[in-house]
């Protein structure tokens, strides 16, 4: 599989330092506010990159974090008279509707910036005393210029660094590259004691301390929207690497932008609109099947037009969808003649095609396009010879692709397995602190659900009674 690393800006052949546990790390959402649909791309590409390296058979440890305290979440909760503690917990509930509804598979683990706030400490500490921070005021700042190699993701040269940076009011830099880690509280502002007295972490800071926490010093994937590449992707670069002295991540991944009738979303456009809102119009699927519809490093125009289109190349999906099932359970009740078995090892090239797509950077357009010719197969085949095994043995073709970019899912049941398995992990997790009670309980609550859990030295598995 290649993957276009924005670190070297070219294709590579996509190595992990484990299959068995690749480290991913996205940045997530700000959260104030329902997410919007720019948002929406990188939670749903970067999800199907990790459903489909899990086809390819690596396990993935994803994680995305929620970025729960900043300048905007605080603004939200003056507004409203409520905490900023009230406004991320809503939006964080909110933004797991949407992401269910748009089939973006939950992240291993979500991490907050305030549950870590001892990790975010740590690494400023350590960046303190190595020289790269220094104090100021309350405040905590790295110095950018320090770090050899600041611009090496965005290709920046470090003139080009300096003319453009600024100090604004209220910082007590050295210098103006250099950027906050930590900022002293201002009054009536929530925060946290620290040895720089009371105060909150910067934005950058957050995504270095939570991917060292949860995913170790040097990860492989490191994906974001393309505006994240600077100043957030260079300085969690510097802040990682200066701390740890070992590469941050292998493979920088990052989405184009998302345009609204070819113009940048704002609100002051008027043309900004929320998942919620959009999927109100057209439903969540179409959403998910047009970003898929073009490269994720292709800019995407978003329009009543290219929705509609969307909506309609699913609705074909589905019709193909239904009636493969109508067959399956009424069909003929023949085993699959020699004619028949051909046929479907004809469509083994619809795979190749879908996989040599997705190998390439996944190019989600492409595989799409695949799925549509073994559709367009599958439907010529069954209406001439629509034998029950036939057409479940062509639906499990369809759904093996489909799945992995997570189209025409039978919502339910993916659902559904998604819980057996978080609770599956908990019980893994009470077992391993010796919680012999707990994880008990929570196989007995799985058997009432019809779940038969087998301990194999490969790990759990799991089938239904
Ligand atoms: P934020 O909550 O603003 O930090 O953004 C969350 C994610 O959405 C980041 O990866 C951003 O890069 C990405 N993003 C924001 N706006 C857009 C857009 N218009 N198109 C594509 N991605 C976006
Ligand atoms: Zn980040």
């Amino acid at each position: 599989m290649k993957l276009f690393n924005s670190l070297t800006r070219t294709k590579e052949e996509f190595k992990p330092q484990d299959p068995q546990n690749v480290k991913m790390y996205s940045c997530g959402p700000t959260v104030y506010n329902y997410f919007h649909i720019g948002n929406a791309r990188p939670f749903i590409v970067f999800d199907v990159l990790r459903r489909y390296m899990e086809y390819r058979g690596y396990k993935v440890n994803f994680v995305q974090n929620f970025t729960d305290i900043d300048d905007k979440v605080i603004k939200r909760a003056n507004e409203e008279g409520v905490t900023y503690k009230d406004i991320a917990e809503k939006y964080i509930e909110e933004y797991f509707v949407d992401a269910k509804g748009l089939g973006i598979h939950k992240a291993t683990v979500h991490p907050k910036a305030t549950d870590n706030i001892d990790a975010i400490i740590d690494i400023v500490k350590t960046l303190v005393d190595k020289g790269y921070a220094y104090e100021s005021e309350g405040d905590v700042y790295f110095r950018a210029l320090k770090f050899e190699g600041y611009g090496k993701l965005s290709k920046q040269p470090l003139e080009d660094l300096v003319a453009g940076a600024r100090i604004s009011v209220g910082e007590k830099k050295e210098d103006a590259c250099d950027f906050a880690l930590w900022k002293a509280a201002k009054p009536g502002e929530p925060a946290w004691e620290s040895p720089w007295g009371m105060g909150r972490p910067g934005w950058h800071i957050e995504c270095s301390a939570m991917a060292n926490r949860f995913l170790g010093k040097t990860i492989d994937i490191h994906s974001g929207g393309v505006d994240l590449t600077f100043p957030h992707h260079e300085n969690e670069i510097a802040q990682s690497e200066a701390a740890n002295g070992c590469p941050f991540a292998n493979y920088w991944l990052h989405n184009a932008f998302l345009n609204i009738d070819n113009k940048k979303m704002s609100k002051s456009l008027g043309n900004f609109f929320t998942v919620r809102d959009a999927a109100g119009v057209y439903g969540y699927e179409a959403i998910r099947f047009f970003m898929l519809s073009a490269h994720y490093r292709s800019p995407i125009n978003y329009s009543e037009e290219s929705l509609m289109q969307a909506k309609a190349a699913l609705e074909r999906l589905h019709n193909a969808d239904n009636n493969m099932q109508f067959l399956s359970e009424n069909g003929s009740d023949e085993p699959l003649s020699d004619a028949q078995k051909e046929i479907l090892s004809g469509f083994d090239k619809y795979r190749d095609k879908f996989i040599s797509a997705m190998d390439d950077d996944i190019n989600t357009a492409d595989a799409i396009a695949a799925i549509f010719e073994l559709v367009r197969d599958v439907n010529t085949a069954l209406s001439e010879n629509g034998t029950a095994a036939f057409a479940k043995e062509c639906m499990a073709r369809v759904h093996e692709l489909c799945d992995v970019l997570g189209l025409i899912e039978k919502k339910e049941e993916a659902s559904l397995d998604q819980e057996i398995e978080e609770m599956i992990e908990k019980r893994q997790a009470a077992r391993r602190e010796k919680n012999f009670a707990e994880a008990d309980r929570i196989r007995d609550e799985l058997g009432k659900m019809g779940i038969i859990l087998e301990d194999t030295p490969q790990g759990v598995k799991w089938h239904r009674a």
